[in-house]
């Protein structure tokens, strides 16, 4: 069973975090027991001494004997104290190395698992997420689960071993002292509660504040190159200067009350407080002959002791609630939809490199549908353009037939196979494409242009390049092919964009979509690109999208899209003598400057 199966198959789980570590949640009990019964045990030395001190002190007025029967009385509860200290280190010990060795597995796991999601969900789910989104939930998040099953478990277990230990020995000594010495910790979780109910009460202020400076500064920070050009730096600086001084004050309202009940919480439970009342409450009780004076020492050894663990519980918690935020987005990361696989009875192999487009449509979101009922066929060898204004779903169309997202109505078929039943690695070894985001990995130039056939030959890839007309310039670059794509291989915007038609051209595929605009970004080498990528077209069933007059002249056939329909298609000359909407906009100074949204008559 895989990770995140076991995750999503614990509905009944009380919250993210049991969620994303019930594949440990034995281990992690298995720890922080340890931990806490090594907690307890290393706290025996302190009643140790107690008890030495009670006996050295009581046996002091004894006669001649004392130190002989004080000797015989220390010498055990030496060896008894020393056993359980060394026992108590080697479980706490023990129980860290369980954590740390189930946090080792979680993480890995937990890594894989989101890699594996990631492999199998559709590719539109990237062009609408930052990458800073995956790495937030890759890297940051699962780092901070490490700590938590790493840490928390093992230091939550030892700081309530300890205090549970303390506790109980205090009240086996003398209830009354006990609940003398406890009473600073009562003190403490008043104090506490009204710290939280006063920043509970301006909490949503201050997130608000927060979000609010937040899109101030990447306003200011984005904004200023267009501030600069065209001034009005002083109506921006206004405004971030009015968010920044709007959080400030309901900073202050938030910490204020705060600041005040956490002083007074802490000097609750500062060692001193703890020791100052139950020396003054202990010499009251002696002097009443409530209690013997040397049995003030524990109380005076052991209950300031309970102050770190007690402190350390208060942090451990607070550190739930970031561990949370982690543990949901980790798992929404593991539960994002996937693009289901091809059972092996639906499977279909395209007959043929025939691409139709029957009655699709497609919406994002919730938003306008960007697809309205498209059909149409692209012949196998041929060259389809598809023109049409920005925002008339060219490109939506272009990502469906590379199953970026599968349509919300109709079907896409590849040599008569649905899209949805061609295995994906079938699919991808079928449809190549060169588009205007152009993905290239953190690794050699090489191992870029192989990305689709890591088995090529060199000369395979050198081939490829030649053919993209970057092969060139990849033997300037410091290491030739062996230079890393952002270390010593710095490559333009253009020059990325060879690459990945190296990439197309080296996988040979039958079908290719082609964003041209691609070739539009690199002034220098416009010309090299545009007949590399006609070379490469060639012989192929191609989607372009056509932001070029010569494209469009010299394609086999030519959608018009609008409004996600197809209004016209056609050749170039069949358009022109049917004196439409592309024949009028030809007429008007070409199709790259005309493609705009047709405007109002005046
Ligand atoms: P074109 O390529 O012709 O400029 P697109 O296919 O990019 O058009 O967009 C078609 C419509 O879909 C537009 O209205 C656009 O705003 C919308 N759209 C495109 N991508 C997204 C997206 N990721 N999320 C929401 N709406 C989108």
């Amino acid at each position: 069973m895989s990770l995140h199966d076991a995750a999503a198959g614990e509905s009944q789980a009380p919250g993210p975090i049991g969620r994303v570590l019930s594949p440990i949640r034995g281990r992690l009990i298995a720890a922080a027991i340890l931990a806490s019964a090594g907690a307890m045990l290393t706290l025996a030395p302190l009643a140790g001494i107690a008890h030495i001190a009670q006996v050295v002190l009581e046996g002091s007025g004894a006669g001649a004997d004392a130190p002989t029967l004080a000797k015989n009385a220390i010498w055990p509860t030496v060896i008894v104290s020393a056993t359980c200290m060394f026992a108590g280190m080697a479980l706490a010990c023990a129980g860290g190395l369980i954590a740390h060795l189930a946090d080792n597995r979680i993480t890995h796991h937990l890594r894989q698992a989101a890699a594996q999601r990631l492999a199998r969900v559709p590719l539109g789910w990237f062009t609408s997420r930052a990458s800073g989104e995956v790495k937030q939930a890759m890297q940051d998040d699962i780092a901070t689960l490490h700590s938590l099953t790493a840490h928390f478990f093992t230091a939550a277990g030892q700081a309530v071993g300890a205090i549970l230990v303390s506790v109980i020995y205090l009240f086996a000594q003398d209830w009354r002292m006990a609940i003398v010495s406890l009473l600073p910790f009562t003190g403490f979780f008043l104090f506490l509660r009204r710290a939280l109910k006063a920043s509970g009460a301006n909490m949503r202020e201050f997130v608000a504040g927060l979000g609010r400076i937040n899109s101030a500064t990447v306003e200011f920070v984005n904004g200023i190159p267009v501030v600069k050009a065209f001034g009005g730096a002083d109506r921006m600086h206004r405004g971030y200067r009015e968010a920044i001084d709007a959080f400030a004050e309901s900073f202050a309202g938030f910490t204020r009350p705060l600041v005040a009940s956490m002083a007074h919480a802490h000097a609750m439970i500062a060692p001193v407080t703890v020791l100052g009342v139950v020396l003054m409450v202990g010499t009251l009780f002696a002097h009443l002959d409530m209690i013997a004076p040397a049995g003030i020492l524990p109380f005076a050894l052991v209950g300031p002791g309970i102050c770190a663990p007690l402190l350390l519980l208060h942090t451990l918690l607070h550190d739930l609630g970031n561990a949370t935020g982690a543990a949901q987005r980790v798992l929404a990361l593991l539960e994002t939809p996937v693009l289901e696989p091809v059972g092996p009875s639906e499977r279909q192999c395209p007959a043929g490199h025939e691409v139709r487009f029957e009655n699709v449509a497609y919406t994002y979101g919730e938003g306008h549908q960007a697809l309205v009922n498209v059909s149409f066929t692209l012949e196998a060898g041929t060259v389809t353009a598809i023109v049409g204004p920005s925002g008339a779903g060219k490109s939506t169309l272009a990502r469906l037939l590379l199953r970026f997202f599968d349509p919300a109505q109709g079907r896409i078929t590849l040599g008569g196979a649905d899209l949805r039943r061609i295995e994906t690695s079938q699919l991808y070894r079928s449809i190549g494409f060169v588009l205007q985001e152009v993905q290239l990995i953190h690794a050699s130039v090489r191992d870029n242009i192989a990305l689709g056939r890591p088995a090529a030959s060199q000369r395979e890839i050198e081939d490829a390049a030649r053919a993209a007309a970057i092969h060139e310039r990849i033997l300037a670059l410091p290491r030739g092919y062996d230079s890393v794509v952002g270390e010593d291989a710095q490559l333009s915007g253009g020059e990325r964009q060879r690459v990945s038609i190296a990439r197309a051209v080296l996988l040979d595929p039958p079908v290719l979509v082609l964003d041209e605009a691609t070739a539009a970004a690199d002034a220098g080498n416009e010309a090299a690109i545009q007949d590399a990528l006609s070379n490469f077209a060639r012989g192929r069933t191609v989607l372009v999208i056509a932001h070029r007059l010569d494209t469009v002249m010299h394609a086999d056939r030519i959608l018009v899209l609008e409004n996600g329909e197809i209004t016209e298609q056609g050749t170039h000359s069949q358009l022109l003598a049917q004196e439409g909407r592309y024949a009028r906009l030809w007429a008007r100074g070409g199709y790259e400057t005309a493609m705009v949204p047709e405007a109002s008559s005046c």
